[in-house]
């Protein structure tokens, strides 16, 4: 029996061609998934884990969300989001991830929103461990007799990943209608949970595409480690075989950068570039480093010609207002 979800986004997320941006390469035809358009305050691919996520919380009785992430998290402006439209309180742990602490980046952005939203903000210092402050809040919250439910970074659950295998059946209904398939899938890894879910949601069907994950942190191993780790649970949840994996996780990390949150020249010309070609909104945390990547990978060849590539658009556009004086440095 598959879990519980209770409705937050705006789905079907629009499937678009990027016919200008195409041409200026002379690459594969280009298509964009608009998660960025999944609504719940500003859109982004958490609304579809939260789905699940907040459908286990009500069942267990939470009256509280309690999440964590990064200072400009787009996961916690989201739960922030969905926990006030179910009637629920909203706690936020915030790290300091990211070595920024410019007026910006610490107040505009995700955490105005949430704020907004009527979250509760805890911020950490720089360095300072999440998981001491996550068992603190919860003890404390029961002390003061709440039920509050864990959302883990990113809502990169097994269960919260099931939203991106929805969004691989939503994508194939939508192409199937247009006549048209993805040979390449290229999206932004963080937490892992969407790459896992996408790559589990396409092993349903025919002809899955070769999913690309474009690290935002870290290295490849680990990235590809985290995705395989979520890769098990859903395999024995959607009854696939794991080993079908094998040899389909694939994270290239040359996009990172100096680090999660750190901008870098390639993210700086990909964010402009889309928006000036298409009209397009990237974010500068996860999809102007995946768009880079893309960029690259069709420089160098990695696709064939006649072939068509999905560029995932999970959203993060809040997280502009946090970045101005990079994206405007020089036009
Ligand atoms: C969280 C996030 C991602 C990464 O998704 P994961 O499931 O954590 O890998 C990508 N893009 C945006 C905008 C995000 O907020």
């Amino acid at each position: 029996m598959s879990p519980r979800k209770i409705s937050l986004a705006h789905l079907p997320t629009p499937l678009e061609v990027l016919d200008r941006l195409a041409a200026e390469l002379g690459g594969p035809r280009i298509l964009v998934k608009r998660d960025d358009q999944t609504g719940l305050a500003l859109g982004g691919n958490k609304a579809r884990k939260l789905e699940y996520l907040v459908a286990e919380a009500l069942d267990q009785d939470a009256d509280t969300l309690v999440t964590t992430g990064g200072v400009q998290s787009n996961h916690a402006r989201q739960t922030a989001a969905a926990a006030a439209k179910l009637g629920l309180d909203c706690q936020l742990i915030l790290e300091a991830a990211v070595a920024r602490a410019d007026d910006a980046y610490v107040s505009s952005g995700n955490v105005l929103l949430e704020r907004i939203l009527g979250a509760e903000i805890h911020r950490l210092e720089r360095g300072e461990p999440a998981q001491p402050a996550i068992d603190r809040l919860l003890d404390q919250l029961r002390a003061r007799g709440r039920h509050p439910y864990f959302i883990p970074v990113g809502g990169s659950t097994p269960l919260g990943a099931l939203g991106y295998v929805d969004a691989a059946r939503e994508v194939t209904e939508q192409m199937d209608a247009a006549g048209i398939w993805a040979d390449h899938v290229v999206v932004a890894t963080g937490s892992a949970g969407t790459h896992a879910g996408i790559l589990a949601g396409f092993a349903l069907y025919p002809r899955p595409p070769r999913v690309q994950g474009i690290a935002v942190s870290a290295t490849r191993a680990h990235k590809e480690d985290q995705v395989r780790r979520l890769l098990e649970p859903l395999a024995s949840m959607l009854a696939i075989d794991i080993r079908m994996f094998e040899d389909r996780v694939h994270v290239d990390d040359r996009f990172v950068g100096p680090g999660y949150g750190e901008p870098t020249p390639e993210m700086v010309r990909a964010v402009r570039r889309l928006a000036r070609t298409e009209g397009l909104l990237l974010d500068p945390v996860y999809t102007g480093k995946a768009m880079a990547g893309l960029i690259q990978l069709i420089e160098e060849g990695a696709f064939r010609a006649g072939e068509t590539v999905l560029f995932w658009h999970t959203g993060g556009v809040p997280a502009l207002f946090a970045y101005p004086a990079e994206l405007v440095s020089e036009s």
